[in-house]
């Protein structure tokens, strides 16, 4: 029987395949009590399974594979941690012995217990670790049964093979980039859970939340996977079948056809000139930038530099990073923002609580509360241009004093170098980050004091419409084409324009081909990206007519149907 499931797709694609079911050991324990002179054994047993598996996490934390994505080390980090973690490595010894009963149930009862206490925490990020807590928990327990723990990996065509899980470890994940499978689905994991993290960078198509896929798939049945849509249809038909595999094979050709307009001038069709720049997050994305033919780095998002550690990186650490990139980009602009920690990311063991993280003491608002850690980032940032065409950029800027005050600290890191004779670029270029309706609306004050502006859509939008946008209740309502999100990018772009100074949008709406027209008939010559979206950005450029397309974003500007909203993009984008 034929039947389709959907979940929440992280990577796009579609896969076409045979589902090679991965079991979940969790599920399966035994339980049995023992009797009281088999206790020493069994805390053995349990002390020893707990020594294999962080041999094993430190084997693969010492083999890391050339190419794998940033976040494979820290992954394997938090898991070694979680693993040493007394609630995991001891309680389950004093439960053991107190009730008398085998380790596998011992480790799985602390385990729920455990997961009982995640169900209750707020923060969206720290509740997904549960399922880091459960994959490690998995490993243990495979080890107490002698089990390997890797996930056995189908044995013949694997590249038409489609894993289908309840959960899946960054770990696991790794063997796929080593053994081609087709895709992957897991019953759960959102959309910034680990797994989907991951996805995005192995870029297979693959899907999370599926809820009982696991369950209902067989060994073997044949699958289509289309991770654009989120769908996974189970025996498809032979109609379906024909459809999609028309449409895997327009979409490979399309990839492979984007490739060859790596090195060409983005320029729309009536000849005017679109700059088309990648965001990244460390100096290990610089390759996925290179093979992008991005002409720049338009958000290098650096607190990642700060994330998953111990202690902060000193200045000379971060100087080699910022030096690094600045370096590879070979004189091409390299915007470094300075950090945005705050809201939804911390640095190791500082967590502010605060009743509205994303209101809070974020990005530039905490670093003039911290401005030691201000000022040594600055340096490093400022010792860095000296080695290429290095940009400053400044995160969530909401007023002219504090702007005024950002300045001054770099006019202070500035002397600081100076007076011990160190070199740096005297005239790089300080740009502000438009994320705050009230920074948008006023563009025009910022911009006499600053050399370009970043619209970051991801914030505009979740102040502008109120939509915390980690919040999956309130997902719905985030919407990008919203006129009175449309209209304050609009002015921001207007009030560069009247300074002279260029504007980019750095946020996920640059990325995103069905928007490009959008943006550039709002008056857009700058955009920044997942290096992953810049060829598809591209070519709309390429096919796109100025002339025809400004008079229809200037009408999307004052539409509130969103109906109409629709029917005019569609007009757009024809
Ligand atoms: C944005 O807010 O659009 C942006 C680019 O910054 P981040 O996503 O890092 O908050
Ligand atoms: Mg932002």
């Amino acid at each position: 029987m034929s039947f389709t499931l959907h979940g929440v797709g992280v990577s796009g694609g579609i896969a076409i395949g045979h589902a090679h079911l991965v079991s979940h050991a969790v599920l399966e324990v035994p339980h049995y009590v023992l009797p009281k002179h088999m206790l020493i054994q069994e805390l053995e047993r349990f002390q020893a399974a707990i020594a294999v598996t962080r041999q094993e996490l430190e084997a693969l934390r010492a083999n890391i594979p050339v190419g794998a994505p940033a976040e494979y080390g820290a992954f394997l980090d938090l898991h070694l941690l979680i693993l040493g973690d007394s609630t995991l490595s001891v309680v389950p010894l004093q439960i053991i012995e107190s009730q008398q009963v085998n380790a596998e149930w011992a480790l799985k009862q602390q385990m729920d217990e455990l997961l009982e206490q995640f169900q209750k925490i707020e923060d969206e990020y720290l509740r997904e670790r549960e399922h880091d807590v459960v994959q490690v928990v998995e490993r243990v327990i495979k080890a107490l049964l002698g089990h390997p723990s890797t996930i056995p990996l189908p044995s013949g065509s694997e590249q038409s093979r489609i894993l289908v899980a309840h959960d899946l470890s960054p770990a696991d994940m790794m063997l796929f980039k080593q053994n081609r499978i087709a895709a992957f689905t897991t019953d759960v994991g959102g959309a910034t859970s680990h797994t989907a993290i991951m996805a995005r960078s192995l870029n297979i198509p693959s899907i999370v939340a599926l809820h009982h896929a696991r369950e209902i798939i067989h060994e073997n049945e044949l699958l289509i996977v289309d991770g654009q849509q989120g769908v996974v249809i189970v025996n498809p038909d032979k109609q379906v079948l024909a459809e999609y595999k028309l449409r895997q094979s327009q979409w490979e050709l399309e990839k492979q056809k984007l490739k060859r307009l790596k090195t060409t001038v983005a320029t729309t069709l009536d000849g005017a000139a679109v700059e088309l720049h990648a965001n990244i997050e460390l100096p290990q994305d610089l390759p996925q930038v290179k093979e992008s033919g991005a002409t720049g780095i338009g958000l290098f998002r650096s607190e990642f530099l700060f994330l998953n550690r111990d202690g902060l990186p000193s200045e000379e650490e971060q100087f080699l990073a910022y030096r690094q990139v600045a370096e590879v980009m070979k004189g091409l602009p390299v915007t470094i923002r300075t950090l945005d920690l705050g809201a939804d990311k911390h640095l190791t063991g500082t967590t502010r609580e605060s009743a509205n993280p994303a209101l809070g003491l974020r990005a530039i608002r905490l670093c003039l509360a911290e401005p030691q850690l201000f000022h040594t980032q600055l340096r490093a940032i400022l010792r860095a241009s000296h080695y290429g065409k290095v940009r400053i950029l400044i995160p969530m800027l909401s007023s002219l004093p504090e702007l005024r005050q950002t300045l001054h600290m770099i006019v202070h890191a500035k002397q600081s170098l100076a007076l011990e004779e160190i070199p740096f670029d005297n005239n790089v270029p300080i740009g502000g980050m438009i994320e705050i309706p009230a920074a948008a609306l006023a563009a025009q004050a910022f911009a006499k004091d600053l050399n370009f502006l970043s619209i970051g859509t991801n914030d505009l939008i979740q102040y502008t419409l109120a939509i915390d946008r980690t919040d999956d209740a309130v997902a719905h309502l985030y919407d990008p084409l919203h006129p009175s999100v449309l209209q304050l990018i609009a002015y921001t772009i207007g009030a560069a324009d009247k300074a002279g100074i260029s504007v980019s949008v750095c946020g996920e709406m640059a990325g995103d081909p069905q928007l490009t027209r959008l943006l550039l008939g709002l008056g857009l010559r700058d955009f920044s990206m997942h290096p992953a979206h810049i060829l598809a950005v591209k070519q709309q450029v390429l096919k796109a007519e100025l002339p025809k397309i400004s008079g229809i974003a200037q009408k999307m500007l004052k539409t509130y149907d969103p109906e109409k909203m629709h029917q005019l993009l569609a007009r757009l984008n024809q």
